[in-house]
């Protein structure tokens, strides 16, 4: 397709007027936005002298924009392989067919004098075969005396949403899933929006806080959210881009009402954990094994120059988080959450993030996709999700100078390692 070819979009009110109209042609009103070059239908003739105007919803703003357009036709099966011929012609981009050889085949479409005209072929008819090569029920040909081209056209499709990915991935699966969010900071808010938009059925978020104007620069949440509490300003952006989801907002803190937490974890999949600070990612922790269910655990470390996700699994496999941080220390490795540690119970607000915003997207949807990929391994047996380990270390701006686990060395880098088993007498992971 050519830049400066013309585009034509129909939406289904207007797709479904024409196929419906007892009569088998009829004029159509147009729209055109010279900008970007694209007409839309905006009247549809469906009966002698009955003219119909179309809805075209208010989102659509490119397409509401422009000026009144020329006065076009619509027929059905003017010749039986009218839109046959406009693939092939759309094949060989350039190509039209002289307006004398077109009329042969279309004997109403009117002569457009010194202008030009729209036409829309309508062929209920087209077959499977031909539909799979890119032909449609509806074509669009632009008409002048030089010539006539066939017009790429678009269909508003009949559903939005995830249920248009259903042959590709099991949305259906995920819809019957959920997960618990803990902290909808910059990762946490983009995890959400990422087990949204994977399908996840309903999310419980979890988050005291208000959103302000100092997290706007990293949070998917924009000026219209501030003042509002997190969860609630979540619920809201879901509830637009994801209308299927059920959305669940909690002002809860995961410490302070843990007795609360308890109980709702008893009730999802998985709880990914993308608070600040020590304390809740150990609630987060020890209440997941209690549940019997994997905790995803996502921070950044080191100023920013490194990320973690580490997966918590119940199981006699693997350990909890204090079973993995013990495991650690006996290696000599770092022990990443110590600055977090300091800051934590003393009253001190916390170092800010040096992540950017990027960044820390790109750890809000690995600790998603590993929620995801955990759930669908686990509870659906899917083999195309199995993950390369329990703990993934990214290299976001690593200075290359950490030991193992977290010794990446290049930006980009995600190392995967697996995580021990628990220790023996861990009260977390012995009395479940
Ligand atoms: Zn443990």
């Amino acid at each position: 397709m050519r830049t400066t070819d013309p585009y034509l979009v129909i939406t289904r009110d207007a797709a479904e007027k024409i196929k419906n109209a007892p009569i088998s042609s009829g004029e159509i009103g147009m729209r055109h936005n010279a900008a970007d070059n694209v007409y839309i239908v905006d009247k549809v003739e469906i009966l002698r002298q009955t003219r119909v105007g179309i809805v075209v919803p208010s989102e659509y703003r490119v397409l509401q924009a422009g000026e009144r357009g020329p006065v076009g036709q619509w027929m059905r099966q003017p010749s039986p392989e009218i839109n046959q011929l406009h693939v092939n012609l759309l094949m060989r981009p350039g190509t039209c067919i002289a307006f004398e050889k077109f009329r042969t085949l279309v004997s109403g479409v009117e002569d457009p004098g010194a202008s030009a005209g729209l036409l829309i072929t309508h062929d209920p008819d087209l077959d499977e075969e031909w539909r799979r090569v890119g032909g449609r029920e509806l074509a669009g040909w632009l008409i002048t005396r030089s010539g006539v081209w066939p017009m790429h056209v678009d269909l508003e499709p009949e559903s939005f949403g995830l249920g248009q990915l259903a042959d590709q991935w099991p949305v259906q699966d995920l819809a019957d899933r959920s997960t618990m969010v803990v902290g909808l900071g910059s990762i946490g808010g983009i995890a959400t929006d990422a087990l949204a938009a994977y399908g996840v059925g309903r999310l419980e978020l979890v988050d005291p806080d208000r959103f302000l104007w100092h997290n706007m620069v990293r949070h998917v949440l924009g000026p219209e959210s501030v003042g509002a509490f997190k969860v609630d300003a979540m619920k809201r952006r879901l509830a637009h881009a994801w209308p299927d989801a059920d959305i669940r907002p909690h002002r809860l803190d995961v410490v302070l009402d843990a007795h609360v937490i308890r109980a709702l974890a008893a009730t999802v999949d998985v709880i990914v954990c993308c608070a600040d600070g020590v304390a809740p990612r150990r609630v987060v922790s020890h209440l997941a094994r209690r549940a019997g269910i994997p905790a995803i655990l996502a921070c950044v470390l080191d100023d920013g120059a490194i990320g973690e996700v580490l997966r918590l699994r119940p199981g006699s496999r693997f350990g909890c988080l204090l079973c993995h941080r013990a495991y650690l220390a006996s290696i000599g490795a770092i022990d990443p959450e110590a600055d977090q540690e300091l800051d934590y119970g003393t009253g001190h607000t916390h170092r800010p993030m040096t992540a950017v915003p990027p960044d820390l997207h790109l750890m809000g949807e690995v600790a998603a996709k590993t929620a995801v990929a955990t759930l669908l391994e686990a509870h659906h047996g899917d083999h195309t999700q199995i993950l390369p380990g329990d703990q993934a270390v990214i290299g976001l701006r690593p200075g290359g100078d950490l030991g193992a686990p977290y010794d990446v060395k290049r930006a980009g880098a995600v190392v995967w390692s697996s995580i021990q088993p628990p220790r023996p007498n861990c009260p977390t992971c012995t009395t479940s």
